[in-house]
C-alpha cells in the first residue's frame, strides 16, 4: 500500500507502473485533518478549439500536440524549456490548467497532502523565524505554486492556533499561480468559496480575498507582482516544474538537445541535437562542467535571484523544498501521468513534466545577496522540526485505530529515507546578518542569535 502512494510521488525515477493499484485502501491513507507555425494554431486558434463543449477529452489531449507540430514546422525544432513551458502553462490548453493534478484522481501525491503535520511543520518554521527577526508589526506569506493550497492551509492553521503571539500583527497572503483552474481551488479551500471580493483575471493580482482565518489573500501570476516587504516564501514542489534547457556534451562541443517532429511518423516528437552551438549553450553552460548532459533552468534562476534580492531588501525568508541535487546529476527530465512514469514527449498536455532541481545553481544565483542553508533531507528538517513530537500528539488526540494506522502510514511516507525522507530536500534563505550576528536592519539588537529551525534543532 505505502509502495502504491510512494509511485505517485515524482521525487522517485525508476521503473514504475502503477496501473490499478491506486485502490480505494490508498485513499483511506488521505490526511486525517485535527484542528490543531505554418500551420501554427494562435492562441486564440486553440482556445476555441479547446472551448468546444462537445469536444472529447480524446480531441482536447491532442490539441497541444497539433499546436506543438504546427510550431515546430513555423520555426523549427523547439528547446525542452520552450516544450515543457508550452505542455505545462499555456495558458489555453496547459496541464496545469485542466487537469487534477495533485491527489488520488490527479498525478501525484506531494507531502503535504499526505500528511498534515508537514505544513504545520512549516507553520512553525515561519513563526520560529519571525521571532528570530525581533517579531516584526507586519509580514507576508508568500507561496510559489500552491497546488491546492493543501500547505498554505495547514500553515494558516498554525498561525491562527498561535493567535495570542500574532495578535496585532498584520499578516497577508500572497499566492504565485499561473493556473486560473487550481486557483479556484485554492481559494474554495483557504476562504471557503464564500470570501472571494475580487476576480479579474486580466489584472496582476487577479483575485483577492479573505481567508477562513481572517486574514487578506491576495493571486498573482508573477512574483514580481507581490507587494514588497518582510516575508516568508514557500516553494513546495514549484522549482521541479519550471522549464529546464538540456545539454549533450559531444566531440564539437556542448550541443543543446531540442524536439523535433518525427520524420517518419509527423504525429510523433523526438528529441536532436541542435547541429551547432544556441544561444543557450552559450550562456548557461559552463565550460568546465565535467558531466556529459546538462540540465539548466534559467526562470529558477530569475526567481531565486528575485527571492533574494527581496529577502536582502526587506528581510525575512525563503524555505525551497524540492527533489533535487548539488549539480552531480545528468538526465532527470520525467513525465507523470496517472500515478506512474509517462514518457515526456508522449501526448503532451495530459502529463506533468519535471526535472530535478538544481540546488547548486539555485545558491549560485543568489549571488551573495543572502545567507543560503542546505540542502537537508525532509527526513533531517521534519526530525529538527519535531516531527515526533507532533505525531504523538495527533496520536493521543485520536482512539480510532484506523486514524493510528493512517497517521503513522504518512509519517512513514514523508520521513522514511527509502520513500520520500532522503530524496526530498529543504534550502532556506535568508538575510546575511540572520546567522552571523544579530545586528542587523532587520534584528532587534540586543536579541540573542538562535539557530535556524530544521536545519538544527527547533528552540523555541
Ligand atoms: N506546492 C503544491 C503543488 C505542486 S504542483 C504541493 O506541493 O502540493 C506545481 C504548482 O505550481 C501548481 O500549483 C502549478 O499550477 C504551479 N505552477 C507551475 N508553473 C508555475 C509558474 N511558472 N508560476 C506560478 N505557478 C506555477
Amino acid at each position: 500500500m505505502v509502495i502504491g502512494w510512494l509511485r505517485g510521488v515524482k521525487g522517485h525515477l525508476g521503473p514504475m507502473s502503477l496501473g490499478s493499484c491506486w485502490t480505494s485502501a490508498m485513499i483511506k491513507l488521505k490526511r486525517t485533518n485535527f484542528l490543531l507555425g505554418s500551420e501554427r494554431l494562435c492562441d486564440g486558434q486553440l482556445m476555441r478549439l479547446c472551448s468546444g463543449t462537445s469536444k472529447s477529452t480524446k480531441e482536447r489531449d491532442s490539441l497541444m500536440l497539433k499546436h506543438l507540430v504546427a510550431k515546430i514546422k513555423a520555426t523549427g525544432p523547439i528547446s525542452v524549456a520552450e516544450y515543457m513551458r508550452e505542455v505545462l502553462t499555456n495558458p489555453v490548453a496547459g496541464y496545469y490548467y485542466h487537469r487534477d493534478v495533485v491527489g488520488p484522481q490527479g498525478d501525484f501525491i506531494t507531502s503535504p497532502e499526505i500528511s498534515q503535520i508537514f505544513g504545520e511543520l512549516l507553520g512553525i518554521w515561519c513563526i520560529s523565524e519571525w521571532i528570530a527577526a525581533g517579531k516584526p508589526k507586519a509580514f507576508h506569506l508568500v507561496e510559489l505554486g500552491p497546488g491546492r493550497g493543501t500547505l498554505a492551509s495547514d500553515v494558516l492553521r498554525v498561525f491562527s492556533q498561535l493567535n495570542s503571539l500574532l495578535r496585532a500583527r498584520e499578516i497577508s497572503v500572497h499566492l504565485v499561480e499561473v493556473s486560473s483552474n487550481l486557483s479556484e481551488t485554492q481559494a474554495q479551500l483557504l476562504t471557503e468559496g464564500e470570501h472571494c471580493l475580487l476576480h479579474d483575471p486580466s489584472a496582476a493580482v487577479y483575485k483577492t480575498g479573505i481567508t477562513k482565518t481572517g486574514l487578506p489573500i491576495s493571486w498573482y501570476k508573477d512574483l514580481q507582482d507581490v507587494p514588497k516587504g518582510f516575508a516568508f516564501y514557500l516553494a513546495h514542489e514549484f522549482f521541479d516544474v519550471l522549464p529546464i534547457h538540456k545539454f549533450q556534451k559531444t566531440k564539437q562541443g556542448w550541443r543543446e538537445i531540442l524536439i523535433d517532429i518525427e520524420p517518419q511518423s509527423p504525429e510523433k516528437l523526438r528529441f536532436v541535437l541542435a547541429p551547432s552551438a544556441t544561444f543557450a549553450s552559450k550562456a548557461l553552460i559552463k565550460r568546465d562542467d565535467e558531466r556529459s548532459h546538462v540540465e539548466i533552468c534559467p526562470e529558477a534562476g530569475v526567481i531565486i535571484h528575485s527571492l533574494a534580492s527581496r529577502i536582502a531588501e526587506d528581510g525575512g525568508a525563503a524555505l525551497i523544498a524540492d527533489y533535487g541535487h548539488n549539480g552531480t546529476k545528468t538526465d532527470t527530465f520525467r513525465g507523470f501521468r496517472g500515478h506512474q512514469l509517462h514518457e515526456v514527449l508522449m501526448a503532451p498536455g495530459t502529463a506533468d513534466l519535471t526535472a530535478d532541481v538544481d540546488f547548486s545553481y539555485l545558491r549560485h544565483m543568489t549571488r551573495g545577496k543572502v545567507t543560503t542553508l542546505g540542502p537537508v533531507t525532509q527526513q533531517a528538517f521534519l526530525k529538527n522540526m519535531g516531527i515526533d513530537v507532533r505525531l504523538q500528539v495527533l496520536l493521543k488526540n485520536t482512539s480510532d485505530p484506523a486514524t493510528h494506522k493512517s497517521l503513522i502510514e504518512a509519517y512513514d511516507i514523508i520521513m522514511n529515507p527509502e520513500e520520500m525522507g532522503k530524496r526530498f530536500k529543504f534550502f532556506a534563505l535568508m538575510p546575511h546578518g540572520r546567522l552571523i550576528y544579530q545586528d542587523t536592519k532587520f534584528v532587534k539588537r540586543g536579541s540573542t542569535a538562535s539557530p535556524v529551525a530544521g536545519f538544527s534543532e527547533l528552540q523555541l
